[in-house]
């Protein structure tokens, strides 16, 4: 995608992804930071063991319990939620750090995540569904990915009907056939939530520079 010319300055926003897992969200999100130096990705924490071929920092910071406990009491996370039984949480201050510094932050999130987003950031939040093409193509996909165990997958199958469910909340929906697809998908929306007026807040000192000079 050709970036927009940085003609006019701009406030971040906020894109987040959710999916039931293995619909094939971290793949689109990957793509779309390797695509576009002014995405930063959202790093959360969870409690859950790391998983083979995982990375400290890139995929999650691996904490425990009581650091997750203490993160929360202290309000050093932006949300926070249960998941799989494990429990997930954004830490507030890098985000704040890539949205002063002009990035969008992209986060990978369930829906409760997004929903206290929605409460706290309505408008700098865009929100995205990716719903896979079957329920029966979920399925195989999970057991390809093989990360986890029969049982973590069956439990994963259960809670993708639930997820599924919230698709209505958001703001955008796609079905992901084709990786390249989707991915074009989400940066047509996010090129064109970028120019929405009120992201653009230094419309009018540029609309002046030009009328000035009429
Ligand atoms: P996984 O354990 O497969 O990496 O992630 C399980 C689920 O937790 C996914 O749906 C993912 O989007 C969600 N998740 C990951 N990080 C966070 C977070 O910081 N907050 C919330 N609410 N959900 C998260």
């Amino acid at each position: 995608m050709a970036p927009i010319r940085n003609d006019v300055s701009r406030r971040g926003l906020m894109l987040v992804l959710s999916s039931p897992s293995g619909a094939g969200k971290t793949t689109i999100s990957r793509r779309l930071l390797d695509r576009d130096p002014g995405i930063a990705m959202s790093v959360s924490v969870t409690t859950r063991p790391m998983r083979p071929g995982e990375v400290p920092g890139r995929d999650y910071f691996f904490i425990d319990l009581p650091t997750f406990d203490r993160m929360v009491d202290a309000g050093e996370l932006l949300e926070h939620a249960r998941v799989f039984g494990n429990c997930y949480g954004t830490p507030k201050g890098a985000v704040e750090d890539a949205l002063a510094s002009g990035r969008d932050v992209l986060f990978d999130i369930d829906w409760q995540g997004t929903q206290q987003l929605a409460q706290n950031a309505r408008d700098d939040l865009v929100s995205v569904f990716v719903l896979p093409p079957s329920g029966a193509e979920l399925e195989r996909r999970l057991h390809t990915r093989a990360q986890d165990s029969a049982e973590v997958i069956a439990q994963r199958m259960a809670k993708a009907s639930d997820e599924i469910s919230h698709w209505a909340e958001y703001d955008y929906v796609i079905v992901n056939h084709d990786v390249d697809e989707s991915v074009a998908s989400v940066e047509a929306i996010l090129r064109a939530e970028r120019l929405r007026r009120r992201r653009q807040v230094g419309l009018p000192q540029f609309v002046k520079g030009i009328q000035q000079a009429l």
